[in-house]
């Protein structure tokens, strides 16, 4: 068995495949069916491409139900499900306010606060239903804005990984950014080893096999106004981004779990650890704050 390494970029972040496999061609043909099919989920979910099918959903699906493909479905159905676990701290329909707060990173300045409620009043997550027996979606009320970015890395690492395993390789790491998941550890080792480093700067090991792991936090993306810095994970209940210092780190036994839960600790806090357990008994969750 053979190590390869492979980085492409995917969904606006470094896409990292490594395998064992027997031999280069075998690598390369499971790699390339790999990228391929973080591509196309890429083309169902991302909310840059005005034709993704979330995006064209936004636009179909107000007031009445729309059909959607099977991954999309799956991913909406976990985000919902989260959403009512954590009482809305983890909300997909914020997509008009990490819009707001793009704005405020171009312009380096906040919305001011009738911008703020007029947007605040077109999300909401239970404003979008789904329908398991139509496999569709339905929206509320007229231009809400579904967002994935905190779901959609972890869901397509788990699909590259089942993409490998069906071409025999079963040994293999994919990371996505902040998200990353393991199948099998490589020959003769006790597991992936991964470099976690803390907000304190104290960096821990880990050995991982057959289990996800995901990072979030507000210490890269967000825009400093004021003296006070906003993060790109926002707080459904006050619209904008979090200001505190967070870091979230979730293992699962997949990335979509991890994901999801990373984001929604981040807005949660440590006081957000015990009600995610209950849920999740799988999940290791770790919460740093600083304020
Ligand atoms: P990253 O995508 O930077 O690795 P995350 O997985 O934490 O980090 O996802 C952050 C993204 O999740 C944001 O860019 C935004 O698209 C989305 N998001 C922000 N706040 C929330 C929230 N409260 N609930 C769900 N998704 C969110
Ligand atoms: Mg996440």
């Amino acid at each position: 068995m053979q190590r390869f390494e492979y980085r492409q970029a995917r969904m606006g972040v470094e896409t990292r495949l490594v395998v064992y496999a027997p031999d280069e061609a075998r690598a390369v043909a499971a790699c390339r069916a790999a990228y391929h099919r973080i591509s196309e989920l890429e083309a169902k979910m991302s909310d840059y491409r005005p034709d993704s099918e979330l995006m064209r959903l936004c636009q179909r699906a107000v007031k009445r139900w729309v059909r959607v493909s099977r991954e999309l479905f799956y991913v909406l159905w976990r985000a919902q499900k989260l959403a009512a676990q954590t009482v809305g701290a983890f909300d997909i329909t914020l997509g008009p306010l990490v819009l707001l707060w793009r704005e405020a990173r171009r312009t380096k300045q906040l919305p001011d606060e009738a911008t703020l409620n007029e947007v605040k009043a077109r999300v909401g997550w239970q404003k979008l239903e789904l329908s398991l027996r139509r496999r569709a979606a339905r929206l509320a009320i007229a231009d809400m804005r579904l967002d994935l970015g905190g779901i959609a890395k972890g869901y397509a690492c788990d699909e590259a990984l089942r993409t490998l395993k069906r071409f025999g390789i079963r040994c293999a790491l994919v990371q996505m950014g902040g998200d990353l998941v393991t199948g099998e550890p490589p020959p003769e080792q006790p597991g992936w080893r991964i470099e976690v480093p803390g907000l304190d700067g104290q960096v821990r090991t880990l050995w991982l096999y057959r289990r996800a792991l995901a990072t979030s936090g507000s210490t890269e993306q967000y825009v400093e106004i004021g003296g006070k810095r906003y993060a790109h994970l926002i707080d459904p209940r006050t619209g904008l981004g979090l200001t505190r210092l967070t870091l979230a780190r979730v293992q699962a036994p997949d990335g979509i779990t991890a994901d999801s839960l990373a984001t929604a600790a981040c807005i949660m806090g440590a006081e957000g650890i015990d009600q995610l357990k209950r849920f999740y008994p799988h999940a290791t969750i770790e919460v740093q704050t600083r304020d």
